[in-house]
């Protein structure tokens, strides 16, 4: 096996626990990738609500072995995908080693304003500036990196309100790819001909490139052994209340993923109104054996081997 992956979060939005939620899980997105082979070297994605049970996990578990060196890669800096940080322990602990990689989306911003800001007295009883681990904020591109070790990771902007990363991380011949929050790219342009403002050659435009961007997210997520992808909403929820919210139905991310002959599917960032009994239906509409792949809704807890 060269990569184990867990869910410590899986929903989008906001923090959902509760009975309604106890079988998928309440927390918002925090993903454990671990490599077993080199010394199980740890990265995480998201700094969600789930986050804080990864930290209280490490602490039990690696701390033992000696002062943690971890890296989180944020997706983006919307709240559901920061809000673990205050209260992730391994920050309080003297020697422990944090990087935090991620976009910023405005030139006065700093990702440590943003990430470490949540530290405020206005928000916290704690200052970033307290901290007793050592915390590094990278800001991150698209691109590739050298992680080291034989793990390359590729990033790709996503189609969301703010900058936001989609991640393909490859080690010994395995793929994971994230693509969460994202919406699929459309045509911009009035595609109507009946509106005074339509404009042949712009629609035509729009449809081309649109639809170029579209392939481009395809091909990042080629052949992947796992792809963990936004499906906040189903076709029927989205058209139209929801367009330019920045996610993607079940029925794009499956028509995706097949396109990308990839050979896992993680339905993700699931909507915080989403029991679990609503999730099981989507689960047995939309998941199982399709295509040559193998789909399911993640659940926290959950982990995976490729
Ligand atoms: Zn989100
Ligand atoms: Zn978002």
């Amino acid at each position: 096996m060269a990569i184990k992956v867990k869910f410590w979060g899986v929903r989008g939005s906001v923090p959902c626990p509760g009975p309604a939620t106890v079988r998928y899980g309440g927390n918002t997105s925090c993903i454990e990738i671990r490599f077993p082979e080199l010394d199980n070297r740890l990265l995480i994605i998201d700094a969600g609500s789930g986050l804080r049970e990864l930290g209280n996990y490490m602490m039990a578990h690696d701390f033992k072995r000696g002062a943690l060196n971890t890296s989180i890669f944020l997706t983006h800096t919307h709240w559901d995908h920061i809000m673990g940080f205050p209260f992730f322990v391994p920050i309080y602990v003297p020697g422990n080693r944090l990087t935090v990689y991620g976009p910023v989306s405005y030139e006065q911003d700093t990702l440590r304003g943003i990430v470490g800001g949540q530290l405020t007295y206005r928000y916290f009883p704690v200052r970033e500036a307290e901290l007793a681990a050592e915390i590094d904020y990278v800001e991150l591109k698209e691109g590739r990196m050298d992680l080291g070790d034989g793990i390359t990771m590729v990033t790709r902007y996503l189609n969301h309100p703010v900058l936001c990363l989609g991640y393909r991380i490859e080690f010994r011949g395995k793929v994971l790819c994230t693509a969460y929050d994202t919406e699929p790219y459309r045509n911009l342009f009035i595609t109507d001909p009946a509106d005074p403002s339509y404009d042949q050659e712009m629609a035509r435009e729009g449809e081309e490139v649109a639809a170029e961007q579209n392939q481009l997210l395809t091909e990042f997520f080629r052949g992947a052994d796992l792809l963990i992808h936004d499906t906040q909403y189903t076709e029927a929820e989205f058209m139209p209340a929801k367009l330019g919210w920045g996610h993607s139905t079940f029925e794009h991310a499956l028509a995706v993923a097949a396109q990308a002959k990839v050979k896992r599917l993680a339905l993700f960032h699931h909507d915080p109104e989403r029991s679990d009994e609503q999730l099981d239906q989507l689960a047995a509409r939309f998941g199982g054996q399709r295509e040559g792949m193998e789909v399911f809704c993640a659940r926290e807890g959950e982990e995976l081997s490729l």
